[in-house]
């Protein structure tokens, strides 16, 4: 059986480790003869998984004690209405900083909820092109929280360094990018991301929330809804996605096995740095639409000159296995999501036939 080779923008790639392990165990988990999914939440063999799952979040991102990690459903999107419902109380104002198509959501939503401000955003440079600069930001010092997208999937650029918001907490959709490499959680207030980019399948989001911010949160919306909830009961509160959550468990291990965060940052690095190269090269066969400094690790997003040439580029790369490649239907051209699961032999044979088609 041949695997494709898989740029898909999400959800992606999952390592092939984390595949074969839940291929093995599908219909015995540990010697229980049932597969997880058959399991009952409360009982020890999921238990053990759901608590794995949580302590490798724990460890691999250094996530300090003084934060909750909770495993929740709804994606990011019930993040994006989560966020000001449980943070932005009447009488307070939330900045958002936007900087692509995911961020307008969160600030779209957000304004279902409560007062919001656009602290910047980079629409009118190329269509999100770019990350403003520290100076750009028009912050209110009084603001709940400062909302921000680390990875723009769609546009293809990245925070390559966090904004200084004072003592207002930072939130962060890091759902395509969390965990590309290590960063300092206690700068942040916030952090939610959709599974199924960096992490495992969608149906499950990854919160880590400062403990001050869950207990100060607002306690006068539905108990679902709010981060105490689950705080409160280890995100078993209700019948979480067993089989998600399984499946992150197996992918961070893997991630753990491989060396960690620091270890898939220079594997990530490598990777982004073949692909922007091909596109640098001399000749404008290939143009990344996005500002050099901003350039994301995760989602490389290039045009050629025609849409003639770009559907043979994508029809050719099917051929060798590839696939994935098309950009967001928002705005065109290609996109390579070469998230931690994409090894680097994937993104070198992608280099290599980027040449190729173009000689
Ligand atoms: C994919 C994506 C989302 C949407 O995630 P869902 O789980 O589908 O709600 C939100 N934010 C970012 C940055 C994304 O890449």
């Amino acid at each position: 059986m041949a695997r494709a080779i898989n740029f898909n923008p999400g959800p992606a790639a999952l390592p092939l480790a984390a595949l074969e392990r839940a291929q093995k165990e599908l219909l015995d988990l540990n010697g229980t003869g049932m597969s997880v999914m058959e399991h009952s939440h409360r009982g020890k063999a999921y238990e053990a998984v759901h608590n794995e799952a949580i302590a490798l979040v724990r460890e691999l991102m250094g996530v300090p004690d003084n934060y909750d990690v909770l495993l929740l459903q709804g994606g990011a999107s019930l993040q994006f209405a989560m966020v000001p419902m449980n943070l932005l109380p009447a009488g307070k104002s939330a900045d958002y900083i936007l900087t692509g198509s995911w961020s307008q959501k969160a600030y779209k939503e957000a304004k279902t909820v409560g007062t919001v401000r656009v602290a910047a955003t980079t629409e009118k440079d190329k269509k999100f092109g770019r990350i403003p600069e520290q100076k750009e930001l028009d912050l209110d010092p009084n603001a709940a929280y400062v909302h921000i997208t680390s990875n723009n999937t769609i546009a293809g650029t990245q925070w390559h360094e966090f904004p200084d918001v004072g003592n207002v907490p930072l939130v962060a959709d890091m759902s395509s990018d969390i965990m590309w490499r290590p960063i300092d959680v206690s700068k942040f207030g916030l952090i939610y991301a959709g599974a199924q980019k960096n992490l495992g399948p969608s149906g499950l989001a990854v919160v880590i929330v400062r403990k001050d911010l869950v207990a100060s949160g607002r306690s006068d919306i539905p108990t679902i809804l709010q981060y105490r909830t689950h705080a409160d009961n280890n995100s078993l509160y209700n019948t979480p996605p067993t089989f998600g959550v399984y499946m992150l468990r197996n992918v961070l291990d893997e991630l753990k096995k491989a060396g960690g965060l620091a270890a898939i940052e220079r594997v990530n690095r490598e990777k982004a740095k073949l692909l922007y190269d091909v596109i640098d090269e001399r000749s404008d066969f290939y143009v990344s639409p996005v500002e050099k400094s901003a350039r994301s690790t995760m989602n490389v997003v290039f045009t050629l000159k025609t849409p003639e040439l770009e559907a043979e580029f994508l029809s050719e790369a099917q051929k060798r296995g590839m696939v994935g490649l098309k950009g967001h239907r928002s705005v065109g051209g290609m996109r390579a999501s070469i998230y931690n699961a994409v090894s680097l032999e994937w993104v070198k044979a992608l280099a290599d036939f980027m040449r190729e088609f173009k000689r």
